[in-house]
């Protein structure tokens, strides 16, 4: 029993290796020369640029995985200064306040929403069906947490808008406190210290070493080889590439949804119309460099987000030589900048070169930069880069769980969750699935 894998991106990669460390057959196929997907770490004249995701935040299960692939010596974990969040607000970056007592007695948040933090452990109100993060924020606390604290949050995690993405899809645990406790709060209070402790991480040569080490392990993958057409089979699938074809008992999309819509086409017409529906706005992101000398700010952080209300260029930046010191030389700061999103994804697709300066010109105000230029600065689009968990998103959900009949399963960032612990998560509990779904090894 055979199963295909389109795409090896981290949902693929993490499927072929737990299907071959369980002795089951399987083959991956992967468009471009390189592993990873989204995932690309550039390294170049001293500096290391993500272009994708910037870390990863995993538990000590996901810390054991990852010792597994030899990676544990290249581990780098986030500075301790980067527990602090920042949020543009009236002119500057003001830290968010990370505990209970900072929130009520801080001065980042109106009285108005330190008593609704209170009177939420007696809100009795509950979830309608379809509801909006925005929706279900302003109805447990303020417009004020949504604009100043949901709101940058939601487009930093999922380049989204709160009034667009749904609780039910994004943050199904809010809704399962809510139920259980009659509260968000106290279902977090109840939970503390449950869940095991999570710790933001990358490694010496930046993210891509994660998808390079588990290409390195894998021995039935081919790079550079696109998948062109599939045909549905009496008892499974079979996969045509320039190389030629193969026969697959199951097929595995671990493909962006474009991608799945196409090769599907003429085989699930309905779930091919849902997936054409999901939206992944543009992100650009930018990477700046100063003379450390030139910048009056601490970048005493993590980076800060700048919520739509404010109306600045970016959704926000990273500082990201305050996380990890190496990512250029000792005498210079990094910033990774966000451009666009889907709350200002006009700003995405404006000329490269107004970019470049509109990003430069939001660093010197909001950072007390003294150089008339960067001292580096790249620039990297992603034309489509994370999908939309909405109303869409629920639709092509529900039309999953039927293609599994038909030897048709889905591992991807789309479906369950965008993260890469997510992906990496789901990936795992697919391949043990599979694996019990016909016992035994079956290597070929
Ligand atoms: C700018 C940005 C920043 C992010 N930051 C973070 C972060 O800091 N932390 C975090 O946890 N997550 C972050 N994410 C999200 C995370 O990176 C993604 O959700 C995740 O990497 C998606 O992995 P995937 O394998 O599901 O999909 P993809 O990475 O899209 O992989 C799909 C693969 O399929 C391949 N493919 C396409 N067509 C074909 C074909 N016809 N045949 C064969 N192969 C094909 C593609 O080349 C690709 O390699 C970020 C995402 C972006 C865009």
């Amino acid at each position: 029993m055979t199963t295909g894998i389109i795409g090896a991106g981290i949902s693929g990669l993490t499927l072929a290796y737990e299907l071959q460390q369980r002795g089951q057959a399987y083959q991956l196929w992967e468009a471009r020369p390189q592993p990873g997907g989204y995932v690309r770490s550039v390294r170049e004249e001293n500096y290391l640029r993500e272009l994708g995701p910037n870390s990863l935040l995993g538990d000590d299960a996901l810390l054991n995985w990852l010792d597994g692939l030899d990676l544990t010596n290249d581990l780098v974990f986030a500075n301790a200064v980067s527990k602090a969040r920042f949020i543009y607000r009236n002119g500057s970056y003001r830290e968010l306040p990370g505990t209970p007592p900072a929130l009520l007695f801080g001065g980042f948040f109106s009285l108005k929403t330190k008593w609704a933090v209170f009177r939420e452990l007696s809100n009795k109100t509950v979830s309608p069906p379809g509801e909006t993060l925005g929706q279900f924020f302003r109805r447990r606390f303020t417009p004020e947490i949504v604009d100043y604290a949901l709101g940058p949050f939601v487009a930093g995690i999922y380049a989204g808008d709160p009034e667009r993405l749904l609780v039910s899809e994004t943050f199904p645990l809010l809704l399962d406190y809510e139920r259980t406790y009659g509260s968000v709060l106290r279902g977090l209070l109840k939970n503390q210290g449950k869940t095991g402790r999570r710790q933001s991480f990358s490694f010496r040569d930046g993210m891509q070493m994660l998808p390079k080490a588990l290409a390195a392990k894998l021995t039935h993958a081919q790079f550079a080889c696109p998948v062109e057409r599939i045909e549905r089979t009496r008892t499974g699938w079979t996969v045509h590439t320039a190389t030629g074809l193969q026969f697959v008992d199951r097929l595995v999309m671990a493909v962006p949804t474009a991608v799945a819509a196409h090769l599907l086409a003429d085989h699930v017409p309905e779930f091919t119309q849902a997936l054409r529906q999901i939206e992944y706005p543009p992100m650009v992101a930018v990477h700046t460099a100063y003379k450390r000398a030139d910048v009056a700010h601490p970048l005493n952080g993590f980076g800060g987000l700048n919520p739509a209300v404010e109306g600045r260029f970016a959704a926000g930046h990273i500082w990201s030589s305050s996380i990890f010191p190496d990512r250029c030389p000792a005498d210079e700061v990094l910033f990774t900048t966000f451009v666009g999103g889907q709350q200002n994804a006009a700003n995405a697709r404006l000329p490269e070169a107004v970019i470049r300066a509109s990003v430069h010109r939001e660093l010197a105000d909001s950072f007390g930069i003294r150089a008339a230029t960067p001292s580096w600065q790249h620039l990297f689009d992603w034309p489509n880069a994370i999908p939309q968990y909405d109303r869409q998103i629920r639709a092509v959900k529900q039309l999953v769980p039927p293609l599994e009949a038909e030897n048709l399963f889905i591992c991807a960032n789309w479906y369950g969750g965008v993260s890469l612990s997510d992906c990496i998560g789901k990936a795992r509990a697919l391949g043990a699935r599979l694996t019990e779904a016909i016992g035994p090894a079956s290597l070929t």
